[in-house]
C-alpha cells in the first residue's frame, strides 16, 4: 500500500496547488523542529509600491531604467512607479510637489535611456551606466554616469555621500516598517524612494498554526523594518539585514541544531531552499528555486504551507 498512499498524498497536493517534488517530503516533514520563513515575498505578499519619493523628481527615471534589469519585488515597484506616475503623494525633501518629468519612459514604459553594464550587489541593490545621468555640478572621481539603487550603504559607496534630508528620510522609512530606496548618481544620493510591501493576511495565522515548533523569520532587510513581525508572539526568532549568502549560512547553522524547514520565494532564496533539510518555495518561482525545492507551492496563499504539513502526516500514517 506504500506506493499507493505516496500516489494518493501526491494527487491530494496537486489539488491544492502543491507540487511534491521529493516524495520522502511526506515521511522528513514530521520530524520539523525549526520553520523558517523568508519575509520579503513569503510573509509579505511581494508586490511592493512607491508611497513618496524624496529628493530631485529625474532620479526615479533613472532608477526605472536600472530595475527594469532587476527581478526584486522593491525593482517593479519603482518601474511601475515610473511608468504609471504616483500611486499617492510624491513629496519631495521640502514637502512640495514633484513635477511629472516629461520622460518618454513613463509614457511608452520601454527603454529610452542608453542602460550599460547592469551590475547586481546581492542583498544590496543594482547600478547601471545611464548615459546623460551626470548632474553636471560634482568633480567626484567615481562614474558619475553610473546609477546606483538600494541600501544607503550601497550607494554611499558606489555613487557618494547620502545628504542630511535624504538621510532623515532613509530613518523615517524605517521607523514606519518601510523600505527606502535610496537613488545615487553624478557624485552623491539624489533621491530616496520609499517602497511599502502589504503582509499577506493569512500570516499570522500560518506561523500560529506552528505553535509546536520554532517559527524563525530570515530577512534581507533591516532590523527595523521588521517590527510587525519581530512582535508578533508566534515568532520566536528573527534575523534581520542578513544578506543572501547568510541565509544559506544561518539555514546551515540551524538545521545543525535540529530538522530545519526553510519556506522562501522563488527568485532569491533557492541557495538556502537547497540548503534545508526540506525546502518550500513559494510561488510559481523560477526553474532555479524549483530544483531546490523539496515542495512548490504554486497556490500563492501561505495556507498551502500548512497543508503540506498536513497531508505529509496524513500521507505518513496512511504509509504506516
Ligand atoms: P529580502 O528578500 O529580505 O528583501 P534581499 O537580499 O533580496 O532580501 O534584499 C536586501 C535589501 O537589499 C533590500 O531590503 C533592499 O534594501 C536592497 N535591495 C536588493 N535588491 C534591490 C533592488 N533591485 N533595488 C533596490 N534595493 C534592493
Ligand atoms: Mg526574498
Amino acid at each position: 500500500a506504500t506506493p499507493l498512499a505516496v500516489a494518493s498524498g501526491l494527487r491530494d497536493a496537486l489539488e491544492r496547488g502543491i507540487v511534491v517534488a521529493n516524495a520522502a517530503l511526506f515521511e522528513s516533514v514530521s520530524s520539523v523542529e525549526t520553520i523558517v520563513f523568508d519575509k520579503t515575498g513569503t510573509l509579505t505578499a511581494g508586490e511592493m509600491t512607491v508611497r513618496e519619493v524624496h529628493g530631485e523628481a529625474d532620479a526615479i527615471d533613472l532608477a526605472a531604467a536600472v530595475e527594469r534589469r532587476s527581478e526584486h519585488p522593491a525593482a517593479a515597484a519603482i518601474v511601475a512607479h515610473a511608468v504609471e506616475g504616483p500611486e499617492s503623494d510624491r513629496i519631495t525633501a521640502d514637502g512640495g510637489h514633484l513635477d511629472h518629468a516629461s520622460g518618454d519612459v513613463r509614457s511608452t514604459g520601454e527603454d529610452v535611456l542608453d542602460v550599460t553594464d547592469f551590475e547586481r550587489h546581492p542583498g544590496e541593490g543594482v547600478s547601471a551606466t545611464v548615459a546623460g545621468a551626470r548632474a553636471g555640478d560634482t568633480d567626484d572621481p567615481r562614474d558619475a554616469d553610473r546609477v546606483v539603487v538600494g541600501t544607503p550603504t550601497l550607494v554611499e559607496r558606489l555613487a557618494g555621500p547620502v545628504p542630511d534630508a535624504l538621510e532623515s528620510a532613509v530613518a523615517d522609512a524605517r521607523d514606519r516598517g518601510r523600505l527606502p530606496v535610496v537613488i545615487g548618481y553624478g557624485g552623491a544620493a539624489r533621491a530616496v524612494a520609499v517602497v511599502g510591501d502589504r503582509t499577506r493576511s493569512e500570516w499570522r495565522s500560518v506561523l500560529e498554526s506552528f505553535a509546536d515548533r520554532e517559527v524563525v523569520v530570515l530577512t534581507g532587510d533591516d532590523a527595523a523594518a521588521t517590527t510587525t513581525v519581530r512582535e508578533h508572539p508566534a515568532v520566536d526568532r528573527v534575523f534581520a539585514g542578513v544578506p543572501p549568502d547568510g541565509k544559506v549560512e544561518t539555514v546551515r547553522r540551524l538545521s545543525r541544531e535540529g530538522v530545519t524547514a526553510m519556506v522562501g520565494d522563488g527568485t532569491n532564496d533557492a541557495p538556502a531552499l537547497a540548503a534545508a533539510d526540506v525546502g518550500i518555495a513559494l510561488g510559481s518561482g523560477t526553474a532555479r528555486a524549483t530544483d531546490a525545492a523539496d515542495a512548490v507551492v504554486t497556490a500563492s496563499d501561505l495556507r498551502a504551507v500548512r497543508s503540506v504539513f498536513d497531508l505529509a502526516e496524513g500521507t505518513r500514517r496512511r504509509i504506516r
